[in-house]
């Protein structure tokens, strides 16, 4: 099997060749198809976490090894399995839900592998998709996309659970009252096609690139708004009758979490998705004086990716724009998407 692996954080991706896996027990071997190039993939890549003030979080201390073969947003056809693995055949074309816990903890019992802290992510602590082959422990973790095409299939494991999550964690307000969503990236893009198809009332976007805010506008914002004008914030209060009940950031730096701070009404939350970096400070009588509720979110559970497939088999989402590149091109599209130059989603597909 090829596959293009991180060997030194923040070099190019090396071409490494080795011999495919026989799976083995309950593991499932896919032929990828398709494994979406994902901002997270950039902070793997680096190995860093900004944490402000010029501190850093290091991920090789946080268990990661080298070298890495990351991608965790991968759709592929099984080919073989092992003797334990039950509910799969040779052909069968499947999602890999990457955010694998160690199975047997409270958290993961309680479904939030996502969460475990002996996490096992495919492309972070396991190898990913940026590969022609990628071995999955437990056919559990395969979830049916019916008939979708595989590059569309792909981001819903990482963008579309992750956007599924947060929105899930606005609550009831979501049908009834405008949010507003930091970021229209990928991420961004995604959630307001799932807000959509949850039946949202809808959402004002925030992002400082032009490009983003139109494509932002095309995917159905109420409004768009950019942090940087000098009526950024009363543009926001206008379109949210004085203040949200739900702001979610998908960026996740210093001055998007004050905005999302600022953005919201009495009683409001903040939910951060973003790993951008960076640090707040806030007095904290406003925490109680605000009753605002600051919850991070952290992509989402297995129960979670079947609830958004079958939301989306029942009512398909207006396409987020995919982008196919040949696996060769893995550094190239890693390198486009640090410099911003990719709308919606790169999605690589090994040749054949
Ligand atoms: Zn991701
Ligand atoms: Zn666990």
């Amino acid at each position: 099997m090829k596959s293009y692996d991180v060997c030194q954080c923040g070099a190019p991706l090396e071409l490494r060749e080795r011999p495919t896996p026989e799976p083995a027990g309950s593991e499932v071997l896919l032929r990828v198809l398709a494994a979406g190039v994902c901002h997270s993939d950039l902070h793997f890549w680096e190995g860093v976490y900004d944490l402000g003030g010029g501190k850093q979080l290091k991920l090789t201390e946080r268990g990661i090894t080298l070298p890495l073969t990351m991608g965790h947003e991968t759709v592929g056809e099984v080919m073989a399995f092992g003797p334990d693995a039950r509910g799969v055949k040779v052909g069968d074309r499947r999602l890999a839900y990457p955010w694998i816990g160690c199975g047997e903890c409270k958290v993961c019992q309680r479904g939030d592998e996502q969460l475990c802290l002996k996490p096992g992510f495919l492309g972070v602590f396991r190898p990913g998709g940026y590969s022609d082959h990628l071995l999955v422990p437990h056919p559990r973790y395969l979830v049916d996309f019916g008939d979708m095409p595989p590059e569309q299939a792909a981001p819903l494991a990482c963008s579309g659970v992750t956007a599924y999550g947060a929105l899930r964690k606005v609550g009831g307000v979501l049908q009834t009252e405008p949010i507003v969503i930091i970021g229209a990236g990928g991420l961004g893009l995604m959630s307001l096609a799932v807000l959509k198809s949850l039946g949202g009332h809808g959402a004002i976007v925030v992002d400082i690139d032009p490009a983003k805010r139109a494509a932002a506008t095309e995917a159905g914002a109420l409004a768009v708004v950019d942090p940087n004008a000098p009526d950024a914030a009363q543009e926001i209060a206008a379109a949210t009758n004085g203040g949200a009940w739900a702001v979610i950031d998908f960026v996740g730096s210093s001055s998007t979490v004050r905005l999302g701070i600022d953005c919201l009404t009495k009683g409001g939350k903040l939910i951060v998705v973003g790993l951008f970096g960076g640090e707040i400070t806030m007095p904290t009588p406003y925490i109680p004086i605000k009753a605002m509720t600051l919850q991070g979110s952290y992509t989402g559970s297995l129960t979670e990716l079947k609830e958004l497939i079958d939301l989306v088999r029942r009512a398909p989402l207006p396409l987020v724009p995919v982008r196919r590149r040949p696996l060769a091109e893995a550094y190239a599209a890693l390198t486009d998407l640090k410099e911003g130059k990719v709308i919606g989603r790169t999605v690589l597909a090994p040749a054949g």
